[in-house]
């Protein structure tokens, strides 16, 4: 192994691994990672990726950080998650963040495996709207700080020493100082843990409710200044976004690699199926897809590695584009393996179930396309400057003329705004793939396709812009509620009884 290249050695560690220890479907079925799983990965580093070396981490670069995501995504994304979540999720605030004594002392625990961390924001009634969260923290005379609330979905929840807890913040007086992050020992009287949470996949790597009874903290767990959580939050978490687009990458080439194989051996009515003209454009369509994801990351490490500044629209479109193109492309390979793809032991249905999450978490795609666009409208000249650092070709200039226009005519009324905001997220992210692609034409007969394919996308785009624009010809809100309400009168009311081992609660959002 090459111990020169620590992502090397890596690879090398993590494929061998999978051949010899890993069983996803045993993992899934288990719901739980093979026992010596957490202490093998420390002892290849595979916790500390970023962690400067200084605390025995491996400060690792951006683009070996991508080869490793891209590898874990392709063998199972448990093992993403895990490191997604240790390396991603709850180092990032206490780097950034945790004075030097708490990072002398925890950043070693973590780099070697003897703690896991993660972050707790989302809560049963916010997820998406983190400005809304319910948690709250009173600073006390000592000067330590009093936590109570609860936190929902928390990866690694009941597992991590560690958990960066974010709350809404009241002086002595009750006076709000803002969101504040607190980095919080689980094993600290009033850090709850429980239930559970099934969820459709990552069954390996649980969630939990999180609750915080009169949790006691003191003034060097703060995070940052009083005030400061939600701007540390969206700093740790932006490069965040890139992994989880890293590992769906991973998750679409290995899909594709099966599909591609069944194709190549199987014979259908045209004959060989991989020559079938239909087969060979899913395919083709895929695989554009899963290159101008690699292009688009590849192009971001670069900068962060060469120490460039990367404007946050870069890590929303990785974030979008990355995890919906590439679980797409898992969708393609499993629809063209049939029968074969929806087999659970052969890894792209589980693929297609576990990646599925990657579009809902760390920002669903659909809030932070609608937050993109409206950062943009804000500030038109941001997306200019973000064409003008590529320099496109003329036509895909062209095109991002016509996203400029349309960025600077938003409609007044209020629902109309958010469907302008989403289309523009949507536009703004499309050129700067279509831009990337385009600059890597030349390198190969599938770059060359892959351009032309990215660039057909905008087009597209901008053409059903208008339509998409029309507000006025969705149904109203009531509308639409009258609509589903009437769905009774063919399905009954037919909520299932609840086992005793499963979350039993009714969802109150669920009830009707
Ligand atoms: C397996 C799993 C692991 C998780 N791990 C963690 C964790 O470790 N830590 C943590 O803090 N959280 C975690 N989460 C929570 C996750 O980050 C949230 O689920 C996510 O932020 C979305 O929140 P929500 O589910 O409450 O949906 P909501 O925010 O309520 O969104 C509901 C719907 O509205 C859409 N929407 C939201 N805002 C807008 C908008 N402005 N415009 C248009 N549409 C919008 C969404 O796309 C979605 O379709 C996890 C969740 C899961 C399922």
């Amino acid at each position: 192994m090459d111990t020169e290249d620590p992502a090397k050695r890596m690879l090398g560690f993590l494929r061998e691994y999978a051949r010899k220890f890993l069983n996803s479907r045993l993992m899934d079925e288990r719901r739980s990672l093979p026992p010596a799983l957490v202490s093998d990965f420390a002892e290849v580093g595979l916790l500390g990726l970023q962690i400067p070396r200084s605390y025995q981490g491996q400060e690792l670069s951006h683009s070996d950080m991508n080869r490793v995501f891209t590898q874990l995504g392709a063998i199972d994304a448990n093992l993403a998650v895990l490191c997604v979540v240790q390396n991603t999720l709850g180092t990032p605030p206490i780097v950034l963040a945790a004075n030097e004594a708490v990072k002398q002392d925890v950043l070693p625990r973590l780099a070697t495996g003897r703690a896991l961390t993660t972050s707790a924001i989302s809560e049963p009634g916010i997820g998406s709207h983190v400005r809304g969260m319910d948690t709250s923290a009173r600073r006390n005379p000592d000067g330590g700080y009093t936590i109570n609330g609860a936190k929902k979905w928390i990866s690694l929840g009941g597992d991590a020493r560690y958990v960066n807890v974010f709350a809404k913040l009241h002086d002595e007086h009750g006076q709000p100082l803002g969101i504040t992050g607190f980095l919080v020992d689980s094993r600290t009287p009033g850090f709850q843990v429980g239930p559970e949470m099934l969820t459709l996949g990552l069954r390996a790597l649980p969630q939990y409710d999180l609750a915080f009874a009169d949790l006691r903290v003191p003034a060097s767990a703060r995070l940052g200044d009083e005030g400061s959580g939600a701007a540390i939050a969206k700093t740790a978490f932006m490069a965040g976004r890139v992994v989880l687009a890293a590992s769906t990458l991973g998750a679409a080439m290995r899909s594709l690699e099966l599909a591609q194989r069944f194709a190549t051996g199987r014979t259908i009515a045209t004959g060989s199926m991989a020559e079938n003209g239909r087969i060979r454009q899913i395919l083709a369509e895929a695989g554009a897809a899963v290159q101008a994801v690699e292009e688009l990351l590849a192009r971001i490490a670069a900068w962060r590695d060469a120490g460039e500044d990367v404007p946050d629209a870069w890590y929303f479109c990785a974030k979008i584009l990355g995890c919906e193109l590439a679980w797409s492309a898992v969708d393609s390979a499993l629809q063209v393996m049939a029968a074969r793809g929806f087999l659970d032991t052969n890894t792209v249905g589980q693929h297609f179930r576990d990646f599925r999450l990657f579009r809902i978490f760390e920002g669903s795609t659909e809030a932070i396309t609608v937050y993109l666009g409206t950062v943009m409208r804000r500030n038109p000249a941001g997306f200019l400057a973000l064409v003008d650092r590529l320099r496109p070709g003329a036509e895909v200039r062209e095109l991002a003329g016509q996203v400029a226009q349309l960025i600077a005519d938003p409609p007044g009324d209020a629902a109309a705004r958010h469907v302008h905001a989403s289309v523009v997220g949507d536009l703004v992210c499309w050129t700067m793939m279509a831009m990337v692609t385009s600059g890597a034409a030349s390198r190969s007969p599938m770059h060359a396709y892959t351009a032309l394919w990215a660039e057909r996308q905008l087009r597209d785009r901008l053409r059903s812009a208008p339509y998409d624009l029309d507000e006025r010809s969705l149904p109203t809100a009531a509308e639409f509620a009258d609509h589903v309400g009437g769905f009774g009168e063919a399905i009954g009311d037919i909520d299932q009884k609840r086992w005793p081992a499963e979350e039993w609660r009714a969802d109150p959002l669920l009830i009707g």
